[in-house]
């Protein structure tokens, strides 16, 4: 790997062509990696690390970026669908909004939910929340947090509409469920 120093950051975010194919740069909250002149949301800083080639980065278990295509081979729906589901189980706590989750994952906002939906048969939207409830029966099992808090940490932002969707899909509030898990 090499180091971020301000020559490859500033060629990062001025999209610089020339020097593409002399580093590749991948972000660590997507596992995806681009060329420095890739159109997609500037990362973040501390998100980001360069590597001296693409063999290095798919070693270190990045994926190619769908838009830049740094491996100069088409990257598959397949794999995309996959990139994504990878973004949203790692950041699912976070406040993700399809804009959000389409910029990370560099693709727009239409194909996302178009795709997405295809290959899994569920929307990002639904496919994020039917993961932070599974989360959350976990927590509830695992832990004794106190609801507002598993609420917060599973990316829920209030305790009221985490209670509504808990509600919704499993037919019994969160404390419900919890006592019916203490009393097995
Ligand atoms: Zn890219």
């Amino acid at each position: 790997m090499l180091a971020l120093n301000k020559t490859r950051w500033q060629a990062i975010i001025k999209n610089d062509k020339s020097m593409d194919n002399i580093f590749f740069y991948g972000v660590t909250t997507t596992k995806i990696f681009c060329k420095p002149s890739c159109h997609s949301k500037a990362p973040k800083f501390t998100n980001t690390v360069i590597f001296q080639n693409q063999t290095e980065a798919l070693k270190s278990g990045f994926r190619p970026c769908k838009r830049c295509q740094p491996t100069g081979q088409r990257v598959s729906n397949e794999i995309w669908v996959e990139q994504i589901k990878t973004y949203i189980q790692n950041n699912y706590s976070q406040k993700l909004t399809l804009t959000i989750i389409a910029e990370t994952c560099h693709g727009s906002a239409s194909n996302l939910q178009r795709i997405f939906t295809k290959y899994t048969q569920q929307s990002p939207t639904v496919y994020l929340n039917n993961l932070r409830l599974q989360k959350a029966q976990q927590l509830l099992r695992q832990t004794n947090d106190a609801l507002p808090k598993i609420a917060q940490k599973c990316g829920f932002n209030s305790s009221s509409y985490f209670n509504t969707k808990f509600k919704q899909k499993f037919n019994m509030t969160p404390l419900q469920y919890k006592e019916s898990f203490l009393h097995k």
